[in-house]
């Protein structure tokens, strides 16, 4: 089974096929306890479990997660949120204003977590001549970088039916920053769901919603979206310098190449970053982001 939501010590499981599982637990969903030696269960982790007399049941084991999307809890220490998850979509729009360096930050982030990331430009109904050139450009970017870039708007419906095939037959959430439509995307997704959009500033959602548990829907159109307010908060916690290079897929290789081992980047002579960025191999704003980046850790 894979679980669905968990609530304290008990999670909803829905029957998934296995070589000697019962056909007739299949998409069905019970609320299960779990057996006292299991750690703590996740929305998308992948269960073996045995059915109740009552429509309950027990979960005795979990599956290897293939990856989890970790938060820091109150105390600091980083705790799984959701497993198993194939695309982190990173949402941006024309409002409000879109930072490059903002959006590195949720790609490293991503990077770190070994799940891939996907650009997702929303509000395309609110491209104009003043904004449309950068966010082009910045489209542009990515994708010469290597990753996805989709549009969407859900006020004219525009990219709908190629995110909806992106999604499919996937596992996914929705990052970015607060007001780029996250909500309004997944209710236009998940038709019967009803996010209240807009409404949830980023002060009630810390004060009130973080608790909130993830939970996995089904799309209509085939894929899961897994989705809680914590998850849109995800973001870069407990990354070091090494860990932010390797979110910058471009540099991959070049890094070995610098002249000094601890070379930073910047002064040094024999520096293969600096080499890429002269021979237009690295963009300026991808080069600057990674140094904003780095100049930052001590924040997080
Ligand atoms: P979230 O904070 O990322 O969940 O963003 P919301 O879904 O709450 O949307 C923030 C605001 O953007 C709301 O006023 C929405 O009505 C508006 N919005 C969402 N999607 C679109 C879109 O595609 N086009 C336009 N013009 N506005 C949108
Ligand atoms: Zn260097």
């Amino acid at each position: 089974g894979q679980i669905i939501a968990h609530y304290g010590r008990q999670v909803d499981v829905e029957g998934t096929t296995g070589a000697d599982h019962d056909k007739q637990y299949q998409g069905k969903v019970h609320r299960c306890y779990m057996r006292a030696n299991i750690d703590a269960l996740v929305t998308g982790d992948k269960v073996v479990w045995r059915p109740g007399p009552d429509g309950d049941g027990v979960v005795v084991a979990r599956l290897e997660r293939e990856n989890a999307l970790m938060r820091p809890d109150t105390r600091g220490q980083l705790k799984p949120v959701a497993a198993n998850i194939d695309y982190i979509v990173i949402v941006f729009a024309p409002e409000p204003y879109a930072h490059a360096n903002l959006i590195d930050r949720y790609i490293v982030a991503a990077e770190s977590t070994g799940i891939e990331p996907v650009l997702l430009l929303n509000k395309t109904d609110l491209l104009n001549a003043d904004n449309a050139p950068r966010l082009l450009e910045m489209a542009e970017r990515y994708q010469n970088i290597g990753y996805k870039v989709l549009t969407a708007s859900t006020v004219d419906e525009d990219g709908l039916t190629v995110l909806n095939q992106l999604l499919d037959n996937r596992v996914s959430v929705f990052v970015g920053q607060s007001g780029v439509g996250k909500s309004s995307l997944v209710n236009v997704l998940l038709p019967g769901i009803n996010l209240r959009v807009g409404e949830l500033s980023e002060q009630t959602r810390k004060g009130m919603h973080t608790t909130t548990t993830a939970m996995l829907f089904h799309l209509p159109d085939g894929g899961d979206l897994i989705d809680s307010p914590g998850i849109r908060e995800f973001g870069l916690w407990h990354i070091d310098e090494r860990q932010v290079a390797e979110g910058f897929r471009e540099f991959d290789g070049l890094l070995g190449g610098c002249k000094f081992r601890d070379c930073t980047h910047r002064q040094e002579p024999g520096c293969a970053l600096r080499d890429a960025l002269e021979a237009g191999k690295i963009s300026p704003e991808r080069f600057e982001s990674y140094h904003r980046i780095i100049a930052s850790l001590d924040e997080f």
